[in-house]
């Protein structure tokens, strides 16, 4: 899913030397028609290892390429997640078939509902894709459940099975049923993130998404998905606030919204806090500190009231592709946060390590003083999501 990767030692099994082999020459390529020569031979590896459920072959060769620098990085990770999510069938007559995510961002101070999702909103979606989003003549399976981030399939060869499953569906241009009973219960945040999954069909070589079109235009897509796929999508989410997303092909759509949902969350923390404690609104200070698991790994941005001390709510910004200590992630968080009516921010230079409670497993968020404390709403302000019960 996402292109950072934690260190891991390397392994050398014969599976993972021949795509480390592939991958490297394809980095050093010098024309196209020696690429899809490379490509060709590697979509054929990778089609047998997501076949045989060999996600750790996979993995290995990435976590190998990713910290040796390699060129042949960003080669391997597109054809591995263009095989997961797309296939085509039947040669130059057959359909080209797209995994695709319609993302949602959501925050509530109860819960951000997730399961599955009715006949009747499902054709609505429907509807709202195929006015603004799709091309004219895709046909589309969506899958009736909303997805929480731990929901979707984990993994390459989950994933490519499912751009199988809805990928069949879509050639008949019917909808998907998942047994949402199965899926893993969701976990709780303020602020998260929804999908809708969903596969098209077109003619191979067909224009898949409405700015494909002659007459298509991204970012009036985009606006009018916001606002009419928007409306329809609401009432999944009662006692919510939403942002609908554009729909795009499954592993783009994904790394867009885990981009866009840490703004989203400290917008999101900002209002909690602000509906929670409407008389200390002009109170309300903000700590920013970057946390390390041996290297950078995320900033944690603690909100105190008065008292700076105590930290009442707290947001994690974790970094994400190339991202380090030389991105500007704090200027980014301070003008979030400006923009959001805090004018009281302190950044703290000092690194400290990423720890967690050991009774519920929240993070630490840093304070005023420089400290790393546990979030905790006062008493009786208290909420399901933040109370500190132990
Ligand atoms: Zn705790």
């Amino acid at each position: 899913m996402k292109r950072t990767r934690s260190p891991r030692p390397p392994r050398s099994a014969p599976d993972t030397e021949a795509l480390l082999k592939e991958a490297r020459a394809l980095g050093l390529s010098s024309s196209r028609l020696e690429d899809a020569y490379w490509e060709a031979r590697l979509s054929n590896q990778i089609d047998t290892l997501l076949k045989g459920k060999d996600d750790d072959t996979l993995n290995a060769a990435l976590d190998h390429l990713y910290q040796s620098d390699d060129r042949g990085y960003e080669g391997l990770v597109d054809l591995v997640e263009s095989r997961t999510e797309s296939h085509s069938t039947g040669g130059d007559q057959g359909d080209d078939l797209l995994l695709i995510a319609i993302p949602i961002l959501a925050w509530s101070r109860y819960s951000i509902p997730s399961g599955p999702v009715s006949a009747a909103i499902l054709t609505n979606v429907r509807t709202q894709l195929m006015a603004h989003v799709l091309a004219a003549d895709t046909r589309l399976a969506l899958a009736n459940a909303l997805f929480s981030p731990d929901q979707i399939p984990p993994g390459f060869s989950a994933t490519a099975r499912f751009t199988g499953q809805l990928g069949r569906a879509a050639q008949q241009n019917v909808d998907f049923h998942v047994d949402a009973g199965q899926l893993p219960e969701a976990m709780h945040f303020l602020s998260d993130n929804r999908y809708i999954l969903a596969a098209v069909a077109v003619k191979h070589g067909a224009p898949i998404f409405r700015w494909q079109e002659q007459d298509g235009d991204r970012e009036q897509a985009e606006a009018q998905w916001k606002q009419q796929g928007g409306e329809v999508l609401r009432p999944l989410f009662p006692g919510c606030a939403i942002e609908a997303r554009l729909p795009l092909a499954f592993f783009s759509a994904c790394r867009d919204t885990d981009r866009a949902a840490r703004g989203y969350a400290i917008q999101a923390s900002v209002a909690f806090l602000n509906a929670t404690f409407p008389e200390a609104a002009d109170q309300l200070q903000a700590v920013i500190a970057p946390f390390h698991e041996r290297r950078l790994t995320e900033y944690r941005i603690g909100f105190t009231l008065a008292d700076g001390a105590k930290v009442v709510h707290g947001v994690v910004w974790p970094l994400l592709d190339a991202e380090d200590e030389n991105s500007d992630v704090p200027g980014q968080v301070e003008s979030i946060l400006t923009a959001a009516g805090v004018n009281r921010i302190t950044s703290l230079d000092h690194a400290f390590p990423a720890e967690y409670c050991d009774d519920c497993g929240a993070p630490y968020y840093p304070n005023q003083d420089g400290e790393t404390v546990h979030a905790e709403m006062p008493e009786e302000e208290g909420t399901p999501h933040s109370r500190h019960l132990h």
